[in-house]
């Protein structure tokens, strides 16, 4: 459930109506809600009642603006980071460093340091070799990482080639076939409390099915690891929960992801941590967008919006699906080709849609682009950075400055040898 809603003939986030914001700030705009953001996270946590001793860990990746992060924070969220970047946001929202995981397979030696520095909870260690560079850095300073190995599970979650990341293929985790013998070389080197094991097999997942199998397999080498004389005390679980973007889509509810993870896990005796990333921001967010022209086609129209590729990715990275409406819908539909204005085939957000009829100058919206939308812009074409704004019933705030075009290119330098 969302706050994005009809109201009046207008489109509001909560209270505030959206060609408000568009006056204000303009558009492109990333829009999100706080009420819908709280209410993810009281459904996630909710969801897993049933599982006693637990770290839920917002991944900061799929939303990392400050402000998003401060709601998640007070919600009694940590943070699962994959570089310093984002462990800096999460440690400025207020998030406790005790309650930040750091992933990711290319860990540099100068983001473990600030890490260990900052004193974060866990690493997920996900190679031999990282885990042998962190326990060198942090015995050279006297301190002890904790510290979980991934495992790469050698599980299809079904979901699109670019974010799956369990299959063994994948440059994710150690195989799960060579995960006992690389934990007992790990769990020996001072610098390192190597007390569990991590799984993360994608994003967008429609079915359990896969996380179920990766999890079972995981309770097997707990078992297997403490039958080599090895303390488990923490698993992590991984995020990719994935969220309806097609009108009337069903995915797994967090009440099914929860009640299978309380099953699966009910002997196993540890605390679990969990990296929701998706499933929290999706829905909370939307790309609010106008119409710059309408024109013909050959067959359907070209609706070309002010929005583009460089401010939402998904669509042309992964072929994705957003759902498309108008901000002041009339009863007419129209079938368009939706379209940005980079100089690319690529910069097309759908073909032959059916969508609310519209003309230009008028408001639209594209859906489910609060997780994976404004962190992915980029400024090509020389189009700058995308504005996002927080919704708090009648209230609303810029919380990331439109970076306009010209301020990327006073960046610049013409070396003095080329004037
Ligand atoms: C991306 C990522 C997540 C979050 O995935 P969602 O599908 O957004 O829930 C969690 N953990 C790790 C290690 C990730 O890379």
């Amino acid at each position: 459930m969302d706050h994005f809603a009809l109201n009046g003939g207008v489109m509001h986030a909560e209270d505030v109506p959206l060609p408000e914001i568009a006056e204000v700030v303009g558009t492109p705009v990333y829009v999100y809600s706080r009420a819908t953001l709280e209410r993810h996270a009281q459904v996630f946590r909710d969801a897993l009642a049933d599982v006693p001793d637990k770290l839920i860990a917002f991944a900061v990746k799929s939303n990392p603006n400050l402000a998003v992060l401060k709601v998640l924070g007070a919600q009694g969220m940590g943070a699962d980071v994959v570089s310093v970047g984002e462990m800096r946001r999460a440690l400025a929202a207020g998030i406790a460093p005790e309650m930040i995981v750091f992933s990711g397979v290319g860990k540099t030696a100068a983001e473990m340091t600030a890490a260990l520095e900052a004193g974060i909870g866990q690493f997920n260690i996900e190679s031999e070799e990282e885990g042998l560079e962190l326990a060198a850095i942090a015995a050279a300073k006297g301190l002890t990482a904790q510290c979980t190995l991934r495992i790469n599970p050698d599980v299809d979650a079904g979901t699109h080639d670019k974010i799956s990341t369990g299959k063994a293929d994948n440059k994710f985790g150690v195989p799960i076939s060579e995960a006992g013998q690389i934990f007992g070389k790990l769990a020996g080197l001072p610098g390192v409390n190597l007390r569990g094991v991590a799984v993360h097999i994608g994003s967008q997942l429609a079915d359990l099915a896969p996380l179920e199998t990766a999890f079972e397999k995981l309770g097997a080498l707990v078992a297997a690891l403490r039958s080599a004389g090895h303390t488990i005390t923490h698993v992590d679980l991984g995020g990719g929960l994935g969220v309806p973007y097609r009108m009337g889509e069903v995915l797994p509810a967090p009440a099914e992801y929860g009640a299978m993870v309380a099953r699966v896990t009910k002997d196993w005796g540890v605390k679990l941590i969990f990296e929701p990333g998706r499933v929290i921001a999706g829905n909370a967010g939307v790309l609010l967008t106008r119409v710059v022209r309408v024109k013909r086609g050959i067959k359907d129209p070209f609706v070309i919006v002010d929005a583009a590729m460089n401010d939402l990715a998904r669509p042309a990275l992964y072929g994705a699906y957003h759902h498309f409406e108008a901000v002041e819908p009339s009863a007419a539909q129209m079938t368009a080709n939706i379209v940005g204005p980079i100089c690319e085939t690529g910069d097309t957000f759908a073909m032959g849609r059916e969508c609310d009829a519209l003309e230009a100058g008028d408001l639209a919206v594209f859906r489910t682009a609060g997780a994976y939308g404004a962190t992915m812009a980029s400024s090509y074409n020389s189009r700058g950075f995308v504005a996002e704004v927080l919704v708090d019933g009648d209230r609303f705030a810029v919380v990331a400055d439109r970076i306009e075009a010209g301020a990327i290119m006073d960046a610049e330098r013409v070396p003095e040898w080329l004037l």
